[in-house]
């Protein structure tokens, strides 16, 4: 299937081919004839199966026509969870936009207010947007949703798990009527269909790779560790497999800056961003990731939110994230647009009951590693895939011994994983 079998114009079928593009991926193939048709589509696509260009190329599609732009107006409306993401898919507007006279700009806090106001008094087409500075200016009104035709909800369960759901419903209620919605979703909750029920009509249902699996050629599996040996471990993985790109997510701002600076006295070139870091250096280092020139990026779950970076080899999680669906999205960074990736996951005791909400949420055992020079001392006790996180204890149906901290064989089991861990001992 080629991207002019969908019905896109010529001025963005030459973008694409100037972009390398030649054939749509699954989520585009499948979104983007019903959203020029005018419906409201709830999509479940993770990030790197091509999401973004699903809603962006047709809504261009639709905003290319001759119009008068107004002042403080706009036609199309994107909401996404972060600043990065913002930024991330105002530039791919740009991109698939360039043969175009659609105006865009990109609405994220962390930056000052009067600049975008000015953007808006000048007139945009489209605003990508977060929730809580979408707010403040209409609050202000600096915008108007008079003339809005179509909303795009990006990560709408990261909105949620963010905590945007007030923001979303105040926003939600601004809106014309009169629209075409959209909403693009890693994962379908309970609370996302809930929000889906008062933002589309009648919606087309896209879903790419099923919405409980995480993306499918992503290797992921675990090395159990005392936790006080995690940095040595990591050194030890960096220098022994040459890792040239890692991206580390931890969990605090200062667990951040601490790794960075265990990794650099044994030697590793090392930087980290969170939520403590302004956005101009943030954005330096980002960039710094991406073009090689940092290998290894250490990242608070939130800051890294949104990082597209094409065929990122790796993450490592270097803590089990509190939220199952946190992993998803942090592993989702990797694999992407059909390259494949790895997901590392350092898990030591204290991580047992998040690592059995990670299992549970994927519906298996990720498989274990052990590396000869790290004997654990504090044995990681065996999966169980009936856990429940309500409480912190196993559900009374599992059996007693996988509720141990005997190692059972499912505690031992590894499956070699198809990279080069030549030195890894099962
Ligand atoms: P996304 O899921 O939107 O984050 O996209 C993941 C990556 O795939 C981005 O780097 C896109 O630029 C890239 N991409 C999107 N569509 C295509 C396509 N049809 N062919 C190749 N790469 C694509």
């Amino acid at each position: 299937m080629s991207f002019q079998s969908l019905g896109l114009s010529a001025p963005i079928l030459q973008a694409l081919e100037e972009k390398g593009y030649s054939t749509p991926t699954e989520i585009q193939q499948k979104a983007i004839p019903a959203i020029l048709q005018g419906r409201d589509v709830i999509a479940t696509a993770q990030t790197g199966t091509g999401k973004t260009a699903a809603f962006v190329l047709p809504m261009l599609d639709k905003l290319s026509g001759e119009r008068k732009r107004r002042a403080k107006r706009l036609r199309a409306l994107i909401l996404v969870p972060t600043r990065e993401l913002g930024m991330q898919v105002e530039d791919n507007i740009r991109l698939y936009g360039k043969h175009l006279k659609v105006a865009s700009m990109c609405m994220v806090g962390g930056v000052d207010l009067e600049p975008q106001k000015q953007q808006l008094i000048d007139g945009v087409d489209i605003v990508v947007a977060t929730p809580g500075r979408l707010l403040d200016l209409a609050h202000q009104r600096a915008l108007h949703f008079d003339e809005l035709q179509m909303l795009v909800m990006d990560e709408a369960d990261r909105m949620l798990d963010m905590g945007f759901i007030d923001d979303l419903n105040k926003i939600i209620a601004r809106l014309p009527e009169q629209r075409q919605s959209l909403l693009f979703s890693a994962t379908l909750s309970p609370q996302v269909r809930s929000l889906a029920s008062t933002v589309v009509e009648n919606p087309f249902e896209v879903s790419i790779g099923g919405d409980t699996q995480s993306a499918p050629k992503i290797s992921q599996w675990l090395i159990a560790v005392d936790k006080h040996n995690k940095s040595a471990l990591l050194s030890h993985l960096v220098k022994e497999h040459n890792w040239t790109q890692a991206l580390i997510f931890i969990r605090t701002q200062h667990g951040a800056a601490k790794l960075v600076s265990q990794l650099e006295k044994r030697g590793i070139a090392a930087e980290s961003i969170h939520g403590g870091r302004s956005q101009a250096s943030r954005s330096r280092i980002l960039e710094a990731f991406k073009s090689g020139e940092i290998s290894i990026l250490v990242a608070t779950g939130v800051a890294a939110r949104g990082i597209d970076i094409d065929e990122l080899e790796r993450v490592v999680n270097y803590d089990m994230p509190d939220d199952a669906d946190e992993y998803i999205h942090r592993i989702g960074r990797t694999g992407r647009a059909g390259a494949s990736g790895e997901a590392v996951s350092l898990v030591s005791k204290d991580d047992f009951k998040r690592l059995c909400a990670v299992e549970r949420r994927l519906g298996k055992i990720l498989d274990r590693v052990t590396i000869e020079a790290f004997p654990v001392v504090k044995d990681l006790p065996a999966s169980n895939l009936n856990f429940s996180m309500k409480g912190g204890k196993p559900k009374k149906s599992a059996p007693a011994k996988e509720r141990g901290t005997k190692k059972t064989p499912a505690a031992t089991k590894s499956t070699a994983p198809k990279s080069p861990w030549g030195s890894v001992k099962k």
